[in-house]
């Protein structure tokens, strides 16, 4: 974050932190809480009032400051604090509120008291320079801020049983993006390399099939051609492997617009819903449940169908869907487009716990998105998701033996 980085390149700063719902990964951030330790508050706060990218001052004080940023308007505070009480103040502005005082109740009980400053005997300060410090004074775990939403994870952390979370670099490939054989901006090349930068072992190619109005029909033939040009690029790659795919529609009988004969030529199959929303729950369900049952599917796609800010997902029985996807080793994608991140945290924890396989993919659409891939683990963190539930942490010999069973 811009923010962060320009107050870390400050010699009078010590430690800058982002809090609040962005460190927890939230789909949806309503304003930024900067912390920071100084031995010189007052040129903290007149760097960051005057920093390029605030359009307007609206508090500024010693300890505390508050702006608005140009671009999105969104309000950032900036506090200080003591190094002794960094840590608890982070866990306290990060949040979240139910997290906190359920912490805050599990201090008292023991004893103790708990806010922003420390932990705190009496008057005697317990702890309070980092988190971990502050969770293990209270006779616990450190607890991962994607997870504090108080689902759970405060008496997990208590019985020491939380899991550990899949992470950014656990991640091995991308298994959706869309080239300019269908609407994406890039070529399979440019895709192939920018990939290989961020450390990736494969990737998909997984352009739209024919029938999508929104984007050039694609032929057999051209499906074809594509795939001979997944061969010459991958002639040219050194260590990246491109894989062979189709994001196919799913009509609203449950159909996939894609001849069999050529989904068996894939390395992987996406299907996904496209049009025909308005169905009811029950016809939506039969739809990806009927999808999921296609021995050449391997993916549904964003699959409850939400947009942030936008349209509401639609209603799934995801009992019969989660059935499907384990009968079928059928993956459920994780879609980290920023206005998608769809299956969504809740379900994604449902998912977890029913033992049901997930993917986590950038569905970019341009080279400059695949850096989603972010916001997808952030989401699948906050799904209590581990390493071993998302399928594209596997090595590509892993990874395609999966593919094929
Ligand atoms: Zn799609």
């Amino acid at each position: 974050m811009k923010i962060k980085d320009q107050l870390t390149g400050e010699d009078y700063v010590d430690r800058v932190e982002i809090a609040g719902s962005i460190r927890r990964m939230k789909e949806t951030v309503g304003d930024i809480d900067v912390l920071v330790t100084t031995p010189k508050p007052l040129e903290v706060m007149d760097f960051f009032t005057k920093m390029d990218m605030v359009d307007d001052v609206v508090v500024s004080g010693p300890t505390k400051s508050t702006v608005r940023l140009k671009e999105t308007g969104m309000d950032v505070d900036i506090r200080t604090f003591d190094d002794k009480s960094f840590g608890s103040a982070l866990m306290y502005f990060t949040g979240s509120k139910e997290t906190n005082v359920e912490l805050r109740k599990l201090a008292i009980s023991i004893g103790y008291k708990l806010n922003e400053y420390g932990v705190f005997d009496g008057d005697e300060l317990v702890a309070g320079t980092t988190e971990e410090e502050v969770f293990n004074s209270l006779g616990m775990d450190y607890i991962e801020p994607e997870l504090r939403e108080n689902t759970g994870e405060v008496q997990a952390a208590i019985n020491r049983t939380l899991p550990k979370l899949v992470e950014l670099g656990d991640v091995s490939g991308d298994l959706q993006m869309h080239t300019n054989w269908s609407d994406g901006k890039n070529n399979i090349e440019e895709l192939a390399f920018k990939s290989q930068t961020m450390g990736y072992e494969y990737i998909a190619i997984t352009d739209h099939s024919m029938s999508i109005q929104t984007s050039k029909a694609r032929s057999e033939r051209q499906i074809k051609k594509q795939m001979d040009e997944v061969d010459s690029v991958n002639r040219k790659m050194d260590g990246l492997t491109v894989l062979k795919g189709v994001e196919a529609n799913i009509d609203s009988y449950g159909y996939l617009d894609v001849p069999d004969k050529i989904l068996q030529e894939m390395d992987i199959v996406i299907a996904g819903i496209h049009s025909g929303f308005k169905q009811n729950k029950h016809e939506l369900t039969r739809r990806i449940v009927a999808a999921a049952s296609n021995e050449h599917v391997n993916i549904i796609s964003h699959p409850t169908g939400r947009e942030i800010h936008g349209r509401n997902g639609y209603e799934l029985d995801f009992e019969k869907i989660f059935e499907a996807a384990k009968d079928n080793k059928t993956l459920l994608e994780i879609n980290s487009r920023k206005n998608r991140l769809d299956l969504r945290d809740m379900h994604i924890k449902q998912a977890v716990e029913n033992g049901v396989k997930l993917v986590i993919n950038t569905d970019s659409h341009s080279i400059n998105e695949l850096v989603n891939m972010e916001l997808g683990v952030g989401t699948a963190r906050r799904g209590w998701a581990k390493k071993e539930d998302i399928i594209n942490t596997l090595n590509l010999k892993d990874l395609l033996r999966y593919l094929k069973n």
